[in-house]
């Protein structure tokens, strides 16, 4: 089947044969189909979405345009693996990594580049002095062996289709929908070879999927992928309608996550990790209760371990763990508000394109991020302000992009009456 005809059964809302998906995807990856059929195919998906069967085929036909890791079959040991759907400051991977492989249960994970206005994992360690996210199946398979974890991008050899779709999927307003976020996620989840996973499916204002409704068939969606694929899945449908933690911007996050593995940290970015950390060590070879999980979990972030895990990590893949050698930027603003009252919102999509203008994430596929600057939000919903006080630090190249994110910053905060607490963890699904 040509491209052609493939993009217009699927504009005009018919089924694709998986054998078509499977060929189309193939020939993407050998640079024989263009970006821009591959764009208008996306978009078409898009409207028209995808039949279980053809994420299913997708999803697989994504995982078999490269090597599979047969990672925890290597390794004798149930490898655990974590995911989210994309959210604003989740830097949920660097800090439960170390936490997870420090209270003994091995971590391997494919990560992605920032996508739409989310950022994503692999930006975050670039900004780490000397951090490589391209390491060979060899080198990914050892470091879990000998390290206890590790995290690398999607490479020529790992899940190629995703590298290629991802990115375009990034600049043609394609990334909010379920089947290709399914197939996304887990043709990098199967390639990964882990045996148990954490799915955090993110729902709000600064997420892709906006009702719990919605998250709620995304995650079944790919449950079902996983089971197929005899991983064991847990999903939380967590809240993103306000950023994770206080950071926003790459080299900025690292440093939060570093401090929360101190034992510091954001209560919601603490907790989100605790509660991630917790389901994956019941789903290791620890078998472990929650309750034990969990205080496994907090003893490993108090003692000083978790910390330990995270710098044997960084140094694994090249980097340097210290905190002071983080990019910093040229100018540190502070916002200050404008009326005293409470934080009713921080809109999270907001803030995301505030960090995106200073240039934290991509307008275009080929644009560099600056992993220096960004946003670090003091107060947070339910916080009480007062006239003057700083409401965020505003990190930027020079005067001019600060000026221009000032305004927009303070149009991303409501204050006014004492807000509704709202759950960080809507739900969790088994
Ligand atoms: N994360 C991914 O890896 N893919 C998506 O499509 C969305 C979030």
């Amino acid at each position: 089947m040509h491209a052609t005809d493939l993009i217009e059964r699927k504009r005009n809302g018919e089924e694709i044969p998986a054998a078509a998906l499977r060929e189309f995807v193939a020939a993407y990856v050998r640079d024989e189909v263009p970006d821009y059929q591959a764009a208008a195919l996306l978009m078409a998906v898009w409207f028209r979405g995808l039949s279980p069967a053809e994420t299913f085929a997708l999803t697989q036909a994504m995982v078999a345009s490269g090597e599979t890791v047969e990672l925890s079959a290597q390794l004798g040991l149930r490898v655990v693996d974590k995911h989210s759907t994309g959210g604003v400051g989740d830097k949920t991977t660097l800090a439960l990594g170390p936490v997870v492989a420090a209270c003994g249960a091995p971590f391997g994970k494919m990560s992605g580049r920032g996508l739409g206005h989310t950022g994503g994992t692999l930006d975050k360690l670039e900004s780490i002095p000397g951090f490589r996210v391209e390491l060979s199946t060899e080198e990914f398979v050892r470091q879990v062996r000998d390290v206890g974890l590790a995290v690398v991008g999607q490479t020529a050899n790992l899940v190629p289709a995703d590298r290629k779709l991802y990115a375009l999927r990034g600049v043609t307003a394609t990334v909010d929908e379920n089947s290709l976020i399914a197939a996304s996620i887990m043709s990098k989840k199967i390639a990964g070879g882990a045996t148990a996973l954490v799915l955090d499916v993110k729902v709000g204002e600064g997420a892709f999927m906006r009702t719990v409704e919605d998250a709620r068939q995304l995650a079944e969606a790919m449950r079902g992928l996983g089971v197929e694929a005899g991983i064991d899945v847990v999903c939380l449908i967590t809240d993103m309608d306000q950023p994770l933690g206080r950071a926003v911007g790459n080299a900025l996050e690292v440093r939060e996550a570093y401090e929360t593995l101190a034992d510091g940290g954001p209560p919601d970015f603490r907790e989100l990790v605790i509660v991630s950390a917790t389901q994956l060590l019941a789903l290791s070879d620890l078998e472990l209760d929650e309750e034990s999980a969990r205080e496994r979990v907090t003893n490993a972030l108090a003692d000083g371990s978790a910390l330990e895990a995270y710098e044997r990590w960084i140094r694994a893949q090249g980097g340097d763990p210290d905190p002071a050698l983080l990019p910093r930027a040229e100018v540190v603003r502070e916002l200050p508000a404008q009326v005293a009252g409470f934080v009713r919102e921080l809109r999270a999509r907001e803030v995301a394109a505030v960090a995106t203008a200073l240039g934290a994430g991509r307008e275009r596929k080929e644009d560099p991020v600056d992993h220096a600057v960004g946003v670090v939000c003091l107060a947070k919903r339910g916080d009480r302000v007062e006239r003057g006080e700083s409401l965020a630090e505003i990190h930027a190249r020079d005067e001019t992009a600060a000026d221009v994110a000032e305004a927009a910053l303070l149009a991303a905060y409501e204050i006014g009456d004492e807000p509704e607490p709202r759950p960080l963890v809507l739900d969790v699904i088994r």
